[in-house]
C-alpha cells in the first residue's frame, strides 16, 4: 500500500512539473501578442458598446444593431472575417426561434469572426460572449457596461491578439471561432440556437471559453487580482490544468472556484452561455467577476469598469485559447 501511494504521489509529481512548465509561453509572438490586449483598446471599444446610443442592446433592437454593426467594423478594420460557410458575419435568427421567457422577440442576429487555423483546421476553439443586454425602461437606459460589453470587448481584442500573432508569422493550429450571441438576459437563446444550429460541426468544436461579466469586482473580493472560473473541470480535467498553466505562466490572478461547486446556490454553470455548448459534450470554462450592486441596473456604465483587471482576465482567456489551440492533442472529455 503503501509504496504504491509514493509511486502515485511521484508520478502526480512529474505530472505537475510538465504542466507548469510550459514552452508555448516563451516565444516572442506569443508575448508580443498578450502584450497588445490593452488598457486603451478595452476602453475604446467599451464606451462604445455601453453607451447611451446603444440603449441598452435589447435582443433585437436597434440599439443592439448598432452595437453589432460597431462590431464588425472592429473586426473588418482589422482584416478578421466570418466563417467561409456564411455570406456575412451574422447568424441570422428568427423571432420563431427567440421564443424567450418573456414572451415575443424580434430578429436577431449572433455575430461570428473567425480565424482559421493552419495545421487542424476543423478543430474550433469557441471564445463566446453575448452582447445583448435588457434595454431601456422607465426612460433609463441599462447600459450593461460589464454584463457583457465587458466580454464582448474582451473577445474582440482577443481576436485581434491572435490575428496579430497570425500576422507575425505564428498561425494557430486549430481553428479560432469568435461568438458574439444575442438573447442571452431572455433566456440563453442565442447560444442555445448556435448549438442547436451549429456553423461547424460540434463534433469538431474542441472548447467554449464564455466570458460574461470580467470587468468589476464583488464586494469579497475588491482589491484582489482574481476572477471566478465556473466547469473547467466539469467535463475535462485537462482544461482545468491548462488554465492554471496559462495563469501561471502570465498575471497569477487568484482563481475562485467558489461557484464550481454544483451545489452552489447561485447554479452559476447554468446560468451564461456556454451551458448550452455542456448540454451537447464540449468542455467549457465560464470567467466571472461576481454579483455586484451594478447588476442589472441602470448604473452598470462603463466609468465604473477596473480597465485594468479587465485587461489581464482578457489576457487570461488568451493565453488559455492559445495553449488549447497550439497544443499537439486536442483536450480529451473524460466526464460526463
Ligand atoms: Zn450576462
Amino acid at each position: 500500500m503503501r509504496k504504491n501511494k509514493i509511486l502515485l504521489l511521484i508520478t502526480a509529481g512529474i505530472l505537475m512539473s510538465c504542466s507548469t512548465a510550459n514552452l508555448s509561453y516563451e516565444g516572442k509572438t506569443f508575448k508580443k501578442s498578450y502584450e497588445s490586449i490593452s488598457v486603451e483598446n478595452l476602453k475604446r471599444n467599451l464606451s462604445v458598446i455601453a453607451s447611451d446610443e446603444m440603449q441598452g442592446r435589447d435582443t433585437g433592437s436597434e440599439g443592439q444593431k448598432k452595437a453589432g454593426r460597431y462590431m464588425i467594423s472592429e473586426y473588418e478594420k482589422l482584416g478578421i472575417s466570418h466563417p467561409k460557410s456564411l455570406t456575412d458575419y451574422y447568424q441570422n435568427i428568427t423571432k420563431e426561434s427567440l421564443n424567450g421567457r418573456n414572451g415575443g422577440l424580434p430578429d436577431s442576429e449572433n455575430i461570428l469572426a473567425f480565424i482559421e487555423g493552419t495545421e487542424k483546421p476543423n478543430e474550433i476553439i469557441v471564445i463566446s460572449a453575448h452582447y445583448d443586454h435588457i434595454g431601456t425602461k422607465d426612460g433609463k437606459v441599462y447600459n450593461g457596461a460589464d454584463d457583457d460589453g465587458s466580454g464582448t470587448v474582451a473577445v474582440m481584442e482577443i481576436a485581434k491578439a491572435f490575428q496579430l500573432a497570425q500576422k507575425s508569422g505564428k498561425s494557430p493550429k486549430r481553428s479560432l471561432l469568435f461568438l458574439h450571441v444575442t438573447g442571452e438576459e431572455h433566456g440563453l437563446l442565442g447560444s442555445k440556437y448556435y448549438s442547436e444550429n451549429p456553423v461547424f460541426p460540434i463534433e469538431n468544436t474542441v472548447v467554449d471559453l464564455n466570458i460574461d461579466m470580467i470587468g468589476r469586482c464583488d464586494k469579497d473580493n475588491c482589491g484582489k487580482n482574481y476572477v471566478y472560473v465556473i466547469g473547467s473541470e466539469m467535463l475535462s480535467k485537462e482544461l482545468k490544468i491548462i488554465n492554471e498553466t496559462a495563469n501561471n505562466a502570465t498575471n497569477k490572478l487568484e482563481l475562485n472556484y467558489k461557484y464550481d461547486d454544483p451545489k452552489d446556490p447561485q447554479r452559476l454553470y447554468y446560468r451564461s452561455d456556454h451551458y448550452n455548448f455542456a448540454k451537447k459534450g464540449i468542455p467549457v470554462a465560464f470567467f466571472f467577476d461576481g454579483i455586484h450592486e451594478d447588476y442589472h441596473q441602470p448604473t452598470d456604465d462603463a466609468d465604473k469598469i477596473d480597465y485594468p483587471l479587465l485587461a489581464k482576465r482578457t489576457q487570461l482567456v488568451f493565453a488559455t485559447a492559445w495553449e488549447l489551440a497550439n497544443r499537439n492533442e486536442r483536450i480529451v472529455v473524460d466526464k460526463k
